[in-house]
């Protein structure tokens, strides 16, 4: 799906005043699939992970009377996490352990591919005509990258007060608050909410690396507007994060954790360590192996793409 998205914008850089540590703004790349705008922040050129974190597209809103704003037909993954979150509207999940669960706003989807599993993911048949959201991927570390794939939905997560708004924490830590879904990294992913005027004040990890993407309404930091359809990866060393919302309903997401510090490869829908364990698993999907089948999807499965050149490793 990468192929969609066009070439990226410049980078550019800006400090916040008063001397506080450096902000970098990476732009999305944008595209347009059948109405249905999707912003990819993560990787970005010069920033391919913020900790575990390798892969965020932040989508729509969109409105819409009829048909399916997404429907991703069954397709494998191993060596990361998926995780999605809505701020509007449904996203039903099947995989190949057979399970099935619709993603609503406020609850987590988290799938972890492990050695391999295959899931498709569309707009269900009973709808609110709303699609407004997040998907991203963790990277296993390489203790983990072999684990029996699973599947968690979590209907509640904590949240946490920052100041005058809140943090709901969907995964990992912040503030000492931790979701309940398995991760195998120390990190977080919140949701920053605040209404016209609040000052948000979002405790944070000085060891940890963190990123902050405006996904409605109109933030404040260092007392600039923060751009949106881009990723703001915070200057290290802070342990705190203010911030003030200039608009009704301000969302914001939140993503940190501690360096990775392990290289991965991505290509296509894998993570993983080596050109060859890319290979195996591309061999796999297309041989039907491995991954199993989602068999309450309808229709036909995605093709691999041909794995041409060789795959590099990023940072
Ligand atoms: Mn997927």
């Amino acid at each position: 799906m990468s192929d969609l998205i066009p070439a990226p914008a410049v980078v550019t850089c800006a400090s916040e005043p008063g001397g506080a540590a450096a902000i970098e703004t990476f732009p999305a790349r944008s595209t347009d699939l059948e109405g249905l705008a999707i912003r990819r922040l993560l990787p970005a050129r010069g920033r391919r992970m913020l900790g575990a974190w390798c892969f965020l597209d932040h989508f729509g809103p969109v409105a819409f009377a009829a048909g399916q704003p997404m429907d991703v037909a069954p397709h494998p993954h191993i060596g990361l996490q998926t995780v999605s979150w809505l701020l509007e509207g449904e996203i039903r999940h099947d995989d190949s352990l057979g399970l099935t669960a619709v993603a609503v706003p406020g609850a987590l989807n988290l799938m972890t591919a492990g050695r391999g599993i295959a899931h498709a993911e569309r707009t269900p048949g009973t709808h609110t005509g709303r699609l407004h959201g997040v998907q991203l991927w963790i990277a296993l570390p390489d203790a983990a990258r072999e684990v029996a794939p699973a599947f968690e939905h979590h209907a509640r997560l904590p949240e946490l007060p920052v100041g005058d708004g809140r943090a709901h924490v969907f995964v990992g830590e912040l503030g000492g608050l931790c979701s309940p879904a398995r991760v195998f990294s120390p990190l977080v992913g919140a949701e920053l909410a605040g209404e016209n005027g609040a000052r948000l004040r979002v405790p944070l990890r000085s060891d940890w690396e963190y990123g902050l993407v405006l996904l409605a309404g109109a933030l404040e930091l260092g007392g600039r507007p923060l751009a949106p359809e881009a990723l703001h990866v915070l200057g290290g060393g802070r342990d705190e994060l203010c911030l003030v919302a200039r608009a009704p309903a301000t969302r914001a997401l939140l993503l940190g954790g501690e360096p990775f510090g392990e290289p991965v490869l991505m290509w296509w829908n894998f993570v993983a360590r080596t050109h060859d364990e890319l290979v195996a698993a591309r061999d796999d999907w297309q041989a039907g192996r491995r991954f199993g089948e989602v068999a309450a999807y309808g229709g036909a499965r995605l093709a691999a793409p041909p794995l041409a050149a060789r795959v590099l490793p990023g940072r």
